[in-house]
């Protein structure tokens, strides 16, 4: 007997993008009903079951009731909120419960643990080597194909004009998510975002088919053009893969071995196919192993001292910042971004404004449809903000205008520029990132990696310096935001 519940409770213990929950709700019910035709028994309960409780507790404690079970089984959840519930079922329900690992992943807690060790800097650099060795994804014997462990240099090119990012296939809902995007709306209606023109995969065999456009059609150039952004193309060469990877309908050492294979063909070249692999048995491995590591506390790290609320624009858009602008309406249209959008704008910016942790860390769990907290914690909290004061991250991700005019077309359509640094028409990253590095000289300063950025900073004129401090101070004072959304 397999149980699913649809539960307010998940829904909006944070107030979820609408397109997320429509995402998963469809998601659920669509595998419930593959499940049936496989023979399975599942007992499904709908959001406006009028029975429904709205909570996994409440639905778990019915169903135990329904069929005088004498045992339950759940896999293990991807966040510690969930984990502390789960611990108190077997005592509330008077029957063991028996929490199983989640084969969404390769590495378990406890390897994870014993490649930790006692480690302080954590890197994800030499982690992803073993998970190579472990894999033997890109392994000729015991070396790396290619000669080479890591292809990220040549991965950061801007995109040519004369490139255009490749049309995607589309999944349109069918009578199953129309009714989800009924119920969503209806129910959630006050919550972030739009769901108009859904076409997410749903189902193993959409997701399957879009993994398989991935590589044919995205793989050959996602390597070269990974960290480029283009105005009005959300996706340029990203495989859009992380919501159906962490649902579980696409295994994430099968996206791999697909990719692999692309390059073993001749259809894809290492840059790429190195590059997709590492963020995948890299990186998302890495951070939860970071997450699973520093819970519970983590989310309370503020290492820079951060306190500055959230400004409402991250939650309406309108903002004369180009870059923000855009990064915010595709996220309120697609909850997505990508990752040089989440990361070189829209985190950059939390990273120089000095905006609290915690509100930042709720905007992301909220906005993206991939965001869970296993995921998004370790990325805001070490990634973007460096709150955990470099437990992963060898330093800040800070960077002027000059970084986004170089990546993207944004600067073009923008009422600042990113060449004026000071005063009138100055891009507003321009005095925050000086600003951000004087602010916290004492934390900062002493970094092997930043050496080069104070020594600028300590190049430039003292009067030069007082201005652009006062430039983001006037900036960040003129920021308004009361945290409500
Ligand atoms: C501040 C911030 C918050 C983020 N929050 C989330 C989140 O809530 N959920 C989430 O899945 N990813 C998150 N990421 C990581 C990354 O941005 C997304 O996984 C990626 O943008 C998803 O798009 P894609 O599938 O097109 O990825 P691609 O660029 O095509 O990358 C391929 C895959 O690699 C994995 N991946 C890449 N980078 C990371 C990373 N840093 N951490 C974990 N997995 C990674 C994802 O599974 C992704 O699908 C965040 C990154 C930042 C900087
Ligand atoms: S000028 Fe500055 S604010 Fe405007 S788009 Fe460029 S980087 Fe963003």
């Amino acid at each position: 007997m397999v149980l699913m519940a649809e539960v307010g409770e998940e829904a909006t213990y944070v107030r979820h993008h609408k397109r997320k929950i429509a995402f998963l709700f469809s998601a659920m019910r669509h595998f419930a009903d593959a499940l049936r035709a496989r023979g399975v028994v599942v007992d499904y309960i709908r959001l406006d079951d009028p029975e429904n409780g709205g909570s996994f507790g409440s639905e778990l404690a019915r169903a135990v009731e329904r069929h005088r079970a004498g045992k339950v089984v759940v896999t293990e959840p991807g966040e510690w909120r969930v984990a502390e519930m789960m611990r108190g079922w077997s005592k509330d329900l008077g029957i063991p419960v028996e929490i199983r690992s989640d084969t969404r992943f390769l590495c378990s807690h406890e390897d994870f643990e014993l490649w930790a060790g006692a480690q302080r800097g954590l890197r994800m650099e030499f982690f992803y080597r073993e998970m190579r060795r472990r894999t033997g994804l890109l392994m000729a014997g015991d070396k790396p194909v290619g000669g080479r462990w890591n292809f990220d240099a040549e991965n950061r090119e801007a995109l040519p004009k004369t490139i255009d990012a490749p049309r995607r296939p589309d999944f349109p809902p069918d009578d199953t998510t129309e009714a989800i995007l009924g119920l969503v709306a209806q129910r959630f209606g006050n919550h972030f975002g739009d769901l108009d023109m859904f076409d997410y995969p749903v189902t193993r065999e959409d997701a399957l088919a879009y993994l398989d456009w991935f590589v044919f059609v995205a793989l050959p150039n996602f390597g070269t053009y990974q960290d480029a952004m283009r105005q009005g193309e959300p996706l340029l060469f990203h495989s859009h893969l992380s919501a159906l990877i962490n649902c579980g309908l696409l295994d994430p050492l099968e996206c791999c071995r697909r990719a692999e294979a692309a390059y073993l063909d001749g259809d894809a070249p290492i840059n790429a196919v190195e590059g997709f692999v590492r963020q995948i048995i890299g990186w998302r491995e890495f951070v939860r192993g970071i997450y699973w590591r520093e819970m519970p506390g983590y989310g309370a790290r503020n290492a820079l001292d951060a306190r500055r609320p959230l400004p409402d624009f991250f939650w309406t858009g309108d903002t004369d910042l180009n870059c923000l602008r855009q990064s915010i309406a595709e996220t309120r249209a697609n909850a997505y971004a990508h990752h040089i959008q989440r990361l070189m704008v829209i985190g950059n910016f939390c990273l120089l404004a000095g905006l609290d942790p915690v509100e930042v860390q709720e905007w992301f769990l909220v906005v993206y449809h991939d965001a869970y907290e296993w995921v998004e914690m370790p990325n805001v909290v070490g990634m973007i903000l460096y709150a955990d004061d470099g437990l992963f991250a060898s330093k800040p991700y800070a960077a002027s205008g000059n970084y986004i005019d170089k990546m993207s077309d944004y600067c073009r359509s923008c009422v600042y520029s990113p060449k004026v640094k000071q005063g009138e028409g100055a891009c507003p990253f321009n005095p925050l990132y000086w600003d951000f590095l004087a602010r916290n000289r004492d934390k900062l300063s002493r970094n092997q990696r930043l050496q080069r950025p104070y020594a600028t900073l300590d190049r430039m004129a003292p009067d030069k310096v007082a201005a652009a401090r006062r430039d983001a101070q006037a900036f960040l004072t003129g920021l308004v935001g009361d945290g409500d959304y």
